[in-house]
C-alpha cells in the first residue's frame, strides 16, 4: 500500500525491533490515516525536492513497540504524526533535509537530533493530523546520560 507516490506503508510500519520480540506494529484506521497526511505534507515534498530515495529509520510504532524501546509516552510516532528521516550514506545529508523542512514546509514539530552543530544524528519530524501546526523547533541533548531538548 502507498501512503503518497513514493512513501509505502511498509517504510513506515518496518522495525527490526518488533520483529525480534514478536511485537506487531500494523496501525489502525485512524493511524494510517494519520500517515497519509504526513506523507503527503511532509515526505513527498521532501522526496520531490531531492528527487532522491528519502530513508525512514523510525516512522510508526504501536504502543507496544513504543514501551518496548522505551520511546516518549507521547510520541507522535505512536499516532502515526512523525517519522524520523536518516540520510547518512548517501549524497544528501541530514543538515540538508533539516533545512528544507524549516524553510519550506508546515510541519508540527522539527527536531535536531543530537550530532554535531554541522549535522544531526537523524531528523525527527511531525505533521498534526488535525491541522494546526505549531512549526516547533528543538535540537535534542543528552544531559546527565538523559535526552533534553533545547530550543534550536
Ligand atoms: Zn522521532
Amino acid at each position: 500500500m502507498q501512503l503518497s507516490k513514493n512513501l509505502s506503508l511498509a517504510e513506515m510500519i518496518i522495525s527490526a525491533e518488533a520483529k525480534r520480540k514478536g511485537i506487531s506494529n500494523m496501525p489502525s484506521d485512524d493511524h494510517l490515516a494519520n500517515m497519509k497526511k504526513l506523507a503527503i505534507n511532509i515526505f513527498q515534498p521532501i522526496r520531490d525536492h531531492f528527487k532522491e530515495p528519502i530513508h525512514i529509520s523510525s516512522g510508526y510504532r504501536s504502543l507496544a513497540l513504543n514501551k518496548a524501546i522505551k520511546g516518549a509516552v507521547s510520541s507522535q510516532h505512536c499516532s502515526g504524526e512523525a517519522m524520523d528521516i536518516d540520510m547518512d550514506g548517501t549524497t544528501i545529508s541530514n543538515a540538508q533535509i533539516f533545512d528544507y523542512i524549516k524553510k519550506n514546509l508546515n510541519f508540527d514539530q522539527l527536531i535536531w537530533e543530537f550530532g554535531t552543530s554541522a549535522n544531526p544524528d537523524w531528523v525527527h519530524v511531525s505533521f498534526e493530523s488535525t491541522g494546526k501546526q505549531r512549526k516547533q523547533i528543538l535540537k535534542a541533548i543528552k544531559k546527565n546520560g538523559e535526552k533534553s531538548y533545547i530550543n534550536y
